[in-house]
């Protein structure tokens, strides 16, 4: 998309969008050309001409679909950007609960820099995870999904990195070992860089900018297994709602 133009916008369903309504936002981003797209956190950036940024947070069934026919309208679309190459950037959300906001520079600024650090920069690794363990007493799968504490990570690649790593869910997050820590921050990158190469982990809704579904579910070790063998030690895998009343799959043996 970099270096597309924007030449329009129409919100079929605004209640999605964020910071600004529809009249204004399209106003604000018409005419201007996507500089990049990035990511923080669960957010993707899109860059925009002058500063502004469109964020796009997806949840549990939105998507962001690049349309290269611009006739896709099944009354899930939310909002339709046509570009200036002749596709249109599509956002779609079944049950509408992602979000799709609009940003001043300075807005976004203020937004980001209250998220914690990406486990996938370089600077990440055991002792920047254990700084944001240490502070708390909270079950360290709650903190490692606490945004504000470690961006991007959630109830699936929580699940995952705790099972590689070793780590009982519901330990405290101070009570960590430094080599707990380190095998965690380990497991974190070695699973979110093989999701991504597998585009993704396309459990039941999640689909990529082209429609496509991601393959790490075939990948999964813990999450959606609850019942299963554990692949290490054989054990049943366990299941809880008690942590965070999401669901925690885990193996009460080897994970300590
Ligand atoms: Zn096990």
């Amino acid at each position: 998309m970099r270096g597309a133009r924007i030449v329009g916008m129409r919100a079929p369903h605004a209640d999605v969008l964020r910071e600004m309504g529809a009249r204004g936002f399209a106003a604000r981003v018409t005419g201007l050309a996507v500089e990049a797209v990035t990511r923080r956190a669960k957010l993707v950036v899109l860059e925009l001409e002058g500063g502004d940024r469109i964020a796009v947070q997806p949840r549990f069934t939105g998507a962001l679909l690049l349309d290269p026919t611009a006739d896709l309208d099944d009354g899930y679309v939310c909002v339709r950007w046509p570009l200036s190459d002749g596709r249109t950037l599509v956002y779609r959300d079944v049950r509408r609960l992602g979000t799709v906001a609009c940003m001043s520079p300075a807005r976004w600024a203020a937004y980001e820099g209250a998220l914690g650090p990406e486990p996938l920069d370089a600077s990440f690794d055991g002792g920047a995870l254990h700084a944001r363990l240490a502070r708390s007493r909270r079950p360290v799968k709650v903190v490692l999904m606490d945004q504000r504490a470690l961006a991007g990570v959630g109830n699936i690649y929580a699940t995952e990195s705790l099972w590689r790593a070793r780590v009982d869910p519901s330990r405290a997050a101070s009570s960590l070992t430094a080599a707990e820590t380190d095998a965690l921050a380990l497991a974190l990158r070695e699973i979110l860089t093989a999701s991504i190469v597998a585009r993704g982990t396309t459990f039941r809704d999640y689909r990529d900018a082209r429609g496509g579904r991601g393959a790490f579910a075939a990948q999964l070790e813990a999450y959606g297994r609850a019942g299963e063998p554990c692949t290490r030690c054989g054990a049943r895998l366990a299941s809880t709602m008690a942590i965070d009343g999401r669901t925690t799959v885990f193996c009460a043996w080897c994970q300590r």
